[in-house]
């Protein structure tokens, strides 16, 4: 503000008041934090917490006070830690933490329950996770721990405190506090906490001796209530809050206060003047003070203890005394009394008596009494009554003397009877007193109750308070949450639990043009002309509000009035209520037609993009056989158009067509896939081999519309196969001719060679055995290149293949020295086959089952048949074959992949041609087999009725 000292500061707070409260909130200390002495919170919950909640109950609730809680962190740490230390318990207690600040900019940060990420450093990520929720960048606390806590603005010294609390925390405020304010807060919280209730203090806070409070763990600062009433006596005299600071209570004089003075003023009359036997009394005259040496005149009287100074004094002084009291009360002046007799022994003493009114600011008189000795009477000796006198005015003294005494007996005996009166009068007075005590009990009582009524009152108030904060709170949700909704652009529905629609958006009535009259309470699948009335939208729905399951993206499509046809995706969750409310569907919907429409466009476009920059020719057609699409590649290789369809099976070659149009019309037919090669002319009439795939397009509800199609230029291919092939022919039948040649030698030689040249003969077997191979091998290769070139004709017979299949197992055993082969076989069965070709299955079929069975003892040559077929299976025990060799070893050249399996020699055409031979057989040939278990080969063939 630019004032440069403090007394313009002064000035400035004089003119502007609101500053008062900025000051105050600057002298505000918010030092604060999450546990902030994490080892306090475990002691607490080990000792402390398994105490408080043992005879807690959901009725009887463990009510903890934060006080100076500052922005809530204290109070937000103690109610994490006992959630997590009464864990599953919690439905069973109930938990309050009422938390309280002076400062109202604090309690309302705290009750906002909002925190940033550096605030939370204390905290585990387990806590966080579980305990925060984050928004917007930082973390609010959840509803669970913010429920348990009350917020209140509130001066620990001026409001009323809270009364039956279990535990109070109050870290770091004492340590700001003077001894009289520290002894001062003490004692609100020994009112406030019950029988053994525990203080919590900081740190660097302790309670050194107090009458209120025992230590029951100084490192944690923690401390338990002393069970003292008489604290509780004094501490009431301590309670002083405004509220019940009546004008009785104001009036009623504090006795110490007033005694302090008294001996003030009394000790600077006595030093004014002289310290004589003197006393002080009341207006009852009841002795207050003894000064100076009394006992001459004073001693205490018998039967009940009294002070009353006219029972304690001589009692030939009680007359005078008595008269000097009532004169000096009555006169308000010092009255004095001399020369009275006081016989004492022998001697009679002459006393003077001065009362004198003490002047200061008592609430009732106070008197000075004096007594002092009239030094000229000493040692007077008693006058003899027996002595002569004649003298008349010795005589009439005499008798005036006589008279004087016995009117002064007179007095003794009134006096008497008043004192007896008195007595009475001061018994009943007793009574009145005691009674008086009963009702002062009864008033502190009642004064208790009052001070609980309103320390209730205060926590109703807090309560009341907090509870207007929640209800604001909630007005503001319900007002942001309807602004939400009504600016949402997406339909939604609510629904109850029997799909009876109890509310909608704007956005939906605009959408599917309607209004609340003609929706609300219907049910959900009969609105909109039943447009949602499909069945398995009906068993999702139903299933949400039982199961609390979801509606996820579920698509819906249709024609919607108003707005043609649409496509939305519905989703669906539950909304929660509590309190035995029933459950609603939330069902919102998004139309996602635009959108598909144009990923549609874009995938169109990409898809055109693609297609022409694909080196394969593609073609799509419609329904119809239409083409409706054609890339670059095609129209590049045809010079066709997409309008010149017809033109395109012109340009197929005229050996080819009759199989492309089969494999094609069969294909629209059965919606099925095809692949066929056939020869395709391009624009300058040059044939090309072309392998053309094509697969069938279905709509969404499975109509079928067309097919898409790829064609691959394999000419290039088909000539490196036909070379090939060519190579292999003439190659294999290169060969046989010498290998056939050099077999018929051998086999000469075998029959001439002399028997007992062993070695000569036994190599003559080998090259035998490997001519053997070798020529099985050519024969093989001869019988692949006769399948390629269709040139592989069946010389069929009838002949009973049980038999044969013996046979061909007996002739060959020897072949398979290390294998015992077992024939199974059940009735006779003919069959129209070729002999030779089925032989050379069987004979495959062996010879692998031998090769892949090493060590191996069994293979198993089965045949069964029934009316329509005949089965030969082949089994052995060897080393098996996998899943995916099982798919492919029909197939040509193919061998095993696998490690183990490459060590064993061959060339993988074995199978394929037992396939061929079969397949042209109509029949089947097929593999079961388990790896490291062995196979089972079969194959079927159809047997020839008659
Ligand atoms: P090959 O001359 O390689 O044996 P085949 O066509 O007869 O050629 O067999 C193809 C492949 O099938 C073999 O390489 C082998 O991996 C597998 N195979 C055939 N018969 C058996 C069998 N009985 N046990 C295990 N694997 C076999």
């Amino acid at each position: 503000y630019k004032l440069s000292n403090l007394k313009e500061y002064i000035k400035f707070i004089r003119k502007k008041p609101d500053e008062i409260d900025i000051l105050l909130q600057d002298l505000f200390i918010n030092v604060t934090s999450f546990f902030r002495d994490r080892s306090s919170f475990d002691y607490l919950e080990k000792n402390i917490f398994p105490k408080l909640v043992k005879d807690k109950s959901p009725t009887n609730p463990l009510r903890i006070w934060v006080c100076a809680c500052a922005t809530g962190e204290e109070a937000y740490s103690i109610a994490i830690s006992v959630v997590e230390f009464l864990g599953d318990n919690q439905s069973n207690i109930t938990v309050q933490i009422f938390a309280t600040d002076i400062s109202e900019l604090s309690i309302i940060k705290a009750r906002n329950g909002e925190y940033g990420a550096s605030e939370l450093h204390n905290l585990e990520p387990a806590q966080i996770q579980r305990f925060f929720s984050k928004v917007d960048g930082s973390y609010r606390i959840n509803k669970s721990i913010r429920d348990m806590c009350i917020f209140a603005p509130h001066n620990v010294f001026a409001d009323p405190p809270y009364s039956r609390i279990d535990l109070i925390s109050c870290c770091n405020l004492l340590i700001y506090l003077d001894n009289v304010l520290q002894n001062k807060i003490l004692s609100i919280f020994h009112y406030s906490l019950i029988e053994s209730g525990y203080l919590v203090l900081g740190r660097s806070e302790t309670i050194s001796s107090s009458p209120l409070f025992t230590h029951v763990n100084s490192n944690h600062k923690i401390y338990l209530k002393k069970k003292n009433t008489s604290a509780k006596a004094t501490l009431y005299r301590h309670l002083s809050f405004p509220i019940h600071n009546n004008s009785q209570n104001q009036a009623a004089p504090n006795s110490v206060i007033a005694f302090d003075e008294l001996n003030k003023v009394f000790d600077s009359f006595l030093l004014s003047s002289f310290v004589p036997a003197c006393v002080v009394i009341n207006q009852q005259s009841d002795i207050l003070q003894f000064r100076g040496e009394t006992s001459f005149f004073l001693r205490p009287s018998q039967g009940k203890a009294s002070l009353n100074i006219l029972k304690m004094i001589h009692p030939d002084l009680t007359f005078d005394l008595r008269t000097a009291i009532l004169k000096s009360i009555k006169s308000k002046q010092a009255f004095t009394q001399k020369g009275i007799e006081m016989k004492k022994g022998n001697t009679v003493y002459l006393i003077t008596i001065q009362v004198v009114p003490l002047k200061g600011h008592f609430d009732e008189p106070f008197f000075a009494v004096m007594f002092t000795e009239d030094p000229a009477a000493e040692n007077l000796p008693i006058t003899k009554t027996g002595k002569k006198a004649n003298d008349a005015k010795d005589q009439k003294i005499k008798k005036l003397e006589e008279l004087l005494a016995s009117s002064k007996s007179d007095m003794q005996l009134i006096f008497e009877v008043q004192k007896s009166a008195n007595e009475e009068l001061q018994s009943a007075n007793e009574e009145v007193v005691s009674s008086n005590e009963e009702l002062q009990s009864i008033n502190e009582e009642l004064e208790t109750s009052k001070e609980e009524i309103e320390s209730i009152n205060e926590e109703l108030l807090t309560t009341n308070q907090e509870l207007q904060t929640r209800n604001e709170q909630l007005s503001e949700s319900y007002g942001y949450i309807d602004a939400v909704l009504s600016t949402i652009h997406e339909p939604f529905i609510v629904l109850d639990k029997n799909i009876r629609v109890r509310s909608a958006n704007r956005a939906f009535y605009k959408k599917f043009q309607t209004s609340e009259k003609h929706i609300e309470g219907m049910y959900f699948f009969d609105i909109s002309d039943q447009q949602w009335n499909l069945a398995s939208l009906r068993e999702l729905l139903l299933d949400i509000i039982p199961t609390n399951s979801f509606l996820n993206n579920f698509e819906v499509s249709g024609m919607f009035p108003g707005s043609g046809q649409r496509k939305f995706l519905l989703n669906a969750h539950r909304i929660n209520q509590k309190n035995f409310r029933e459950h609603l569907i939330f069902l919102a919907f998004e139309d996602i037609t635009e959108r598909e429409i144009q990923i549609q466009k874009q995938t169109d476009i990409s898809f055109k993009k693609i297609a022409d920059s694909a080196p394969v020719m593609l073609w799509v057609t419609n329904a119809n056989g239409m083409i409706t699409f054609l890339n670059r590649a095609w129209i590049d290789f045809t010079g066709l158009n997409i309008n010149e369809d017809k033109k395109r099976t012109e340009r197929i070659h005229t050996e080819d067509i009759s199989l492309f149009l089969t494999t094609y019309n069969s294909a629209v037919q059965l919606r099925k896939e095809y692949t066929v090669e056939f020869r395709l002319s391009n624009q300058q009439g040059q044939y090309h081999w072309m392998s053309e795939r094509a697969i069938p397009k279905f709509s969404v509800d499975g109509n079928f519309e067309g097919f898409i199609g790829s064609c691959v230029d394999i000419n290039d291919m088909k000539e490196h196969e036909q070379r090939k092939e060519d190579f292999i022919r003439m190659a294999s039948h290169e060969l046989k001719t010498p290998i056939t040649t050099i077999r018929g030698y051998v086999e000469l030689m075998l029959d001439v060679e002399d028997s007992e040249n062993l070695f000569v003969k036994s190599s003559l077997k080998t090259v035998h055995k490997q001519i053997e191979k070798l020529s099985k091998l050519i024969g093989d290769l001869l019988d692949m290149t006769k399948i390629e070139t269709s040139a592989f004709h069946l010389n069929n017979e009838f002949f009973d293949m049980d038999a044969h299949i013996k046979d061909v197992v007996e002739e060959t055993k020897q072949l398979y020295s290390e294998h015992a082969i077992i024939f199974q076989h059940e009735d006779k069965c003919t069959v129209y086959a070729d002999k030779d070709r089925i032989t050379q299955v069987i004979i495959n079929l062996l010879t692998n089952a031998a090769k892949y069975s090493p060590g191996k003892k069994e293979i198993i040559v089965a045949v069964k048949c029934d009316e329509e077929k005949v089965t030969v299976s082949v089994k052995d025990f060897g080393i098996g074959i996998s899943k995916i060799d099982q798919a492919r070893i029909f197939e040509r050249f193919y061998r095993s992949h696998e490690k183990y399996e490459k060590t064993f020699p061959g060339f993988g055409i074995g199978l394929f041609i037992a396939s061929e031979i079969i397949k042209l057989h109509s029949g089947k040939i097929w593999v079961e087999s388990e790896k490291n278990k062995g196979s089972v080969f079969y194959f079927e063939l159809p047997l020839r009725k008659n």
